[in-house]
């Protein structure tokens, strides 16, 4: 049996049948548009693709991909919603849910042992908001696979991951992702696309991943360093920031800034990715 997922009246009622409660401390808001999730499918699979999904709830997702795609996993934490979704994706062969938490699964190893016979990989979610940036930053930074990311996300988070750059709008988590990833803004979706209806507006973002990474830096790990103390204390600048987190020494961080030409009262938002990865050189010369 099909179900129309997006209805309020059909997840009332799959909800009461199973004696469901949400938990907010879990993120859970559950769609309510139709429109949403079809388009979201439609950007981030085709009849080759394999897809993860994190946090399928009823699998209002999750049955728009399996109509597109090859195949799909869903991950969810929630093991209150597996009779629920034994019922949701009964028409789904090529549709299948581990319950299990997204940060603590090796995704790396669900891909190749899962996805073989696919063309391609790709992940598609509609997200917890408590953990989006720990999730979109441990998919990019385990260099996952996966030719493209489509999550929707909280409205704000979403601006300040497509950032343009340099922005003010710009933070450590918009270099980061555009370290690893081309970034696009797709569509916004308003807070009465779902129930509960969440206090903030939401968006789908979506992420192209880059085959060879394009900016060259000696350590990855000192940029990132670099960028996440640049960015700890916004109001300061750059050198004070960085210094102040403990980064770098201000001295040497002083010095390089002068080298590159660069004004010491730069602020971290006002720098290229580019030349943060200069920068990030100059600091372990
Ligand atoms: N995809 C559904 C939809 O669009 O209506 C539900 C989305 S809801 C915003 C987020 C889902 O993520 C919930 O089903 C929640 O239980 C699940 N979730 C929360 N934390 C998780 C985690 N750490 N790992 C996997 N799933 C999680």
């Amino acid at each position: 049996m099909k179900y129309s997922l997006s209805n309020k009246r059909t997840i009332d009622k799959l909800l009461s049948d199973a004696g469901f409660t949400f938990k907010k401390s879990l993120g859970q808001n559950f769609l309510t548009d139709p429109y949403v999730c079809p388009e979201m499918a439609a950007a981030a699979a085709d009849s080759e693709t394999g897809v993860i999904e994190i946090g399928p709830g009823i699998g209002v997702l999750t049955v728009e991909l399996a109509e597109i795609a090859k195949k799909v996993i869903a991950v969810e934490l929630d093991e209150r919603l597996r009779p629920i979704l034994a019922k949701t994706l009964a028409d789904y062969p090529n549709a299948s849910v581990i319950f299990s938490d997204v940060l603590k699964l090796d995704l790396k190893k669900l891909i190749e042992d899962e996805f073989k016979d696919c063309k391609r990989v790709t992940i598609c979610a509609n997200l917890p908001y408590y953990i989006t940036s720990p999730i979109i930053m441990s998919l990019l930074e385990s260099r996952l696979n996966v030719e493209s990311i489509t999550v929707m996300v909280q409205k704000e988070a979403a601006e300040r991951l497509c950032a343009e750059i340099p922005s003010r709008e710009v933070g450590a988590v918009t270099l980061a992702a555009a370290f690893y990833a081309e970034r696009e803004l797709l569509f916004e979706v308003p807070r009465e696309s779902f129930t509960p209806s969440p206090n903030v507006d939401s968006a789908v973002i979506q992420f192209k991943i880059k085959q060879s990474v394009e900016t060259k830096v000696k350590n990855e790990k000192t940029l990132f360093r670099l960028i996440r103390g640049a960015f700890e204390h916004r109001r300061k600048t750059l050198v004070n920031s960085a210094s102040a987190s403990g980064v770098v020494s201000k001295e040497k961080l002083t010095s390089a800034l002068v080298e590159l030409e660069i004004p010491l009262t730069v602020r971290a938002e006002q720098l290229s990715l580019e030349q943060f990865a200069v920068l990030a050189d100059k600091i372990d010369d």
